[in-house]
């Protein structure tokens, strides 16, 4: 698989983040995910006009003996990929389906190979050369006369695909006749590449590297065209019945291809990717067998303390695996992935529809959403303002955006407070750094409520207003804010950054400090202490939450509610069971030395010795 952030990104200049990533949708022609390059694939053959009068002033005799050859390498070609797909071993994971498209996907290379060696097409074509007509008119013209015989017979697929294989063929041994450029002049180096085609026979899909191919995406096609088969034969996702395709692709873009949703991703940024990965980490913790075995178990130390574990949502289908994953719910539910994977703001009916289909994917279960949190590495394309400000100016604008922009938030509070009619509704707030600012917000939506009622329409049971805690200042201004919040969390992925004022995106940067340190920790354990005092419903949903390590420190800190991405959770859980929260709280008392860099190995140690699972 493929998925990874060191794979092909957007190009990280901020300007073209924002000009053209975006999402397109298709059809899934088949399941998976891929992310590479592009590559605009030029039907073989397309390229020849140059050399047609060539071929013009050549003898027949010649020209007659090129034909023959290059029917000769025509076959010998197809049959390469035949003794490629047989020998190519089919693992013990290979699905009946899989299997299946294998088959069917060999059949149509055996048919293309029959055709190659059909004596008729052969014929039809000497006789034409013999006429006077160069080899590459004479291909075009029985092409055109086989396709208008096909026709007649009618227009079901059979026909059509008929037709797609003559073409493919016909292409190739042009190819074949010209030694014209190949498919693959445009791409160069090793990464993955995903092929982009108005049309693609399968044994051209064939020509490209096959262990860098993870992706097809093309304009139109049906489920059963006979390049579908050979990519499911593949194991590569295909989106299909993209009409705008050609134009919004350029080869060397960067490409992800949800197969799963029939979505592509053009110059996804890294947000979105990130996304996808922790999704793919799931589907493969999953595969391995590991969630299946602690979900239904409880996240409960051996002494009898409860861990609520939640889940970090962003992608729609990330809600789908509360149960799998052995989650309680969504402790963050990322509202600005959404609107970042389209090419323009969601009004207030189109965010009703979204936040209603995660509501309805969490069925019982609680989730919280974050308000718009843009800026920095989430940029929305659309919003003209943050495009004209130096990055580091338009770095995390979610809060200011309440004042800057009070109509986004004021939508948005709208349609969730209608997604959520006859249930509870529970909003955080991101990047807050003063308290005036959530006092700003929740007259913003008070005046939403009121305005819903005062139209007649029905409201949520109850609705809570939370706060992150991932600005510094907000940490020294915590008894000033209990009064107004219902709960808070701790971002830790942006208070580290701040804290350290680093940028959590440049890993030279982010690995000089660490989260265990005692500093840091320090800054947790008083807002811990704090929330505590103050009865503040309190989690972590930064990535540390995850992680076992930091996790077991969290839990040491009295931290009790812990959010983090689907792949994580049975393996936090793991450890908790095998924890007994009194011996890690009272070690967590005593190693907090400021002196020291961090406890990682302390921690360690302490895992180690206590037989708990940490890695
Ligand atoms: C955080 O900052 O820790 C957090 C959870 O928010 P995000 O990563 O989306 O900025
Ligand atoms: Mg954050």
């Amino acid at each position: 698989m493929i998925l990874s952030l060191s794979a092909p990104m957007a190009d990280d200049s901020v300007e073209n983040w924002m000009t053209i990533s975006h999402q397109v949708d298709g059809i899934s022609l088949n399941t998976g995910i891929g992310l590479g390059r592009a590559v605009l694939h030029h039907p073989v053959g397309t390229k020849v006009a140059s050399t047609r009068e060539d071929f013009g002033n050549r003898s027949q005799k010649a020209q007659l003996i090129q034909l023959d050859q290059a029917f000769v390498h025509l076959a010998d070609e197809i049959q390469a990929f035949i003794s490629q797909q047989s020998t190519s071993p089919s693992t013990k994971t290979q699905t009946q389906m899989q299997a299946q498209s294998a088959k069917v996907s060999r059949d149509i290379l055996d048919v293309h190979l029959l055709l190659a060696r059909d004596p008729g097409w052969k014929r039809q074509l000497r006789e034409r050369i013999r006429e006077g007509m160069s080899t590459l008119d004479a291909i075009d013209q029985a092409l055109q006369s086989i396709r208008e015989r096909l026709e007649r017979k009618g227009t079901q697929p059979h026909w059509r695909e008929r037709i797609s294989d003559f073409e493919d063929l016909s292409g190739r041994l042009k190819r074949h006749l010209t030694d014209s450029v190949g498919v693959l002049e445009n791409e160069d180096g090793d990464s993955p590449i995903i092929v982009v085609a108005d049309r693609i026979g399968p044994a051209e899909l064939l020509d490209y590297d096959r262990s860098r191919l993870v992706g097809l995406v093309l304009v139109e096609q049906s489920h059963t065209s006979h390049v579908a088969i050979v990519a499911r034969s593949l194991e590569i996702p295909v989106v299909g019945g993209i009409k705008t395709l050609l134009q919004e692709i350029n080869t060397g873009d960067s490409l992800l291809v949800d197969g799963n949703e029939g979505r592509v991703y053009i110059r996804p940024v890294r947000e979105v990717v990130r996304r996808y990965d922790a999704q793919f980490q799931f589907k493969k913790t999953r595969h391995l067998g590991l969630s299946e075995a602690v979900a239904p178990l409880m996240a409960r130390t051996l002494d009898g303390v409860s861990i609520s574990l939640l889940l970090n949502a962003g992608l729609v289908e990330d809600v789908d695996h509360i149960e799998a994953a052995g989650a309680e719910g969504i402790g963050l539910y990322r509202t600005e992935i959404p609107f970042m994977m389209r090419p323009k703001l969601p009004n207030v009916n189109e965010q009703v529809k979204l936040y209603q289909e995660i509501l309805n994917r969490a069925g019982r279960h609680p989730v919280v959403f974050r308000t718009l949190d843009v800026g920095g590495d989430k940029v929305l394309p659309y919003l003209e303002r943050l495009k004209s400000e130096s990055p580091i100016k338009q770095r995390r604008t979610a809060a200011r955006i309440v004042f800057d922009r009070p109509i986004l938030l004021r939508y948005q509070l709208r349609a969730l407070i209608r997604a959520s009619v006859g249930t509870e509704l529970t909003i955080m707030l991101p990047m807050i750094a003063e308290v005036s600012e959530v006092q700003a917000a929740r007259e913003l939506l008070d005046g939403e409520i009121n305005r819903e009622k005062e139209k007649g329409n029905p409201v949520p049971t109850n609705i809570r207003l939370g706060a992150m805690i991932e600005v510094p200042s907000l940490v020294h201004q915590l008894p000033q804010l209990f009064p107004h919040v219902d709960f808070l969390s701790v971002g830790s992925n942006d208070l580290f950054q701040f804290f350290y004022a680093i940028d959590r995106e440049y890993p030279k940067l982010t690995d000089r400090y660490d989260v265990l340190s005692p500093t840091f920790l320090s800054v947790l354990k008083s807002i811990q202490e704090q929330c505590q005092g103050a009865h503040i419903p309190l989690s972590v949903c930064g990535e540390m939450a995850g992680r076992p390590l930091e996790s077991l420190a969290l839990i040491g800190l009295g931290y009790r509610t812990l959010s983090m991405s689907a792949p994580a959770v049975p393996l936090i859980k793991t450890m908790i069971r095998r924890l007994t929260y009194q011996e890690i709280s009272d070690y967590m008392a005593g190693v907090c030395v400021p002196s020291q860099a961090n406890i990682r190995q302390n921690l360690r140690d302490f895992a180690r010795d206590h037989g708990i699972y940490c890695e």
